[in-house]
């Protein structure tokens, strides 16, 4: 699919921002909160990481105390879970522990992989932005993710795409030109035809969309 700009909210104030401007922001908002606590009695630490794959983000803080595998049951739950494949965490082609704690393994700039399924693979990369001296509120804080990319219709080009064709190279369909495809395309009906989701296992093996954050899971709402 080709790159589309993505935006995402903030959950502190509300305000949306672009993929690229929502870290620093973010940020602003989680030093504050650092401040405001009296730091120097935490022993807690969480970690502001980015979560990326094309145009789609997820901007997380996540508890110093949990392990890997509380993350990949979270990515799973808002990207990725079709069949229950198997995923894996990765540093340098060195695959990391789900039993590792996140604070043994994270630290500011480490990146990592992350592929789920090994089949028709899903591939994340997940940047560790920020190291914060708090814990966080939850295991794990949806600060912000893309909203709904604006896949429009590549056959009309006027409405918000429902459907993707996935033997006809990821076209997208409206509600007034999924049947005029499932006229010309008999498999469309039958098995190609995927639902439009925030995420990027869009399209492939079984995937419908997740189940956390459903409001934000679904097409592009025009204005
Ligand atoms: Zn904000
Ligand atoms: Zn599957
Ligand atoms: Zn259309
Ligand atoms: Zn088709």
């Amino acid at each position: 699919m080709k790159k589309l700009e993505s935006r995402g909210k903030c959950i502190f104030c509300g305000s949306t921002f672009s993929g690229k401007r929502i870290t620093s922001h973010l940020n602003t908002h989680l030093f504050q909160k650092q401040r405001l606590l009296d730091t120097g009695k935490q022993h807690r630490q969480s970690y502001h990481i980015r979560v990326e794959s094309g145009s789609m983000f997820l901007q997380l803080l996540l508890d110093g105390e949990i392990i890997l595998k509380t993350l990949d049951r979270f990515l799973r739950n808002i990207w990725l879970e079709c069949c229950g494949h198997l995923s894996e965490f990765s540093y340098q082609r060195e695959k990391v522990s789900m039993s590792r704690k996140v604070g043994e393994v994270f630290y500011k700039g480490l990146k990592l992989d992350y592929v789920y399924d090994f089949g028709s693979s899903t591939k994340l990369d997940i940047k560790v932005l920020e190291v914060f001296s708090m814990a966080a509120e939850k295991k794990i804080v949806l600060l912000s993710r893309n909203e709904p990319l604006k896949i429009m219709c590549d056959m009309c080009g006027k409405k918000p795409a429902l459907e993707i064709c996935t033997i006809h190279d990821w076209d997208a369909f409206c509600e007034d030109c999924i049947p005029i495809h499932e006229e010309e395309c008999k498999d469309f009906s039958d098995y190609a035809s995927m639902p439009v989701v925030n995420s990027p296992r869009m399209g492939e093996c079984g995937y419908t969309g997740g189940s956390i954050d459903v409001e934000r899971d679904g097409v592009f709402k025009m204005e």
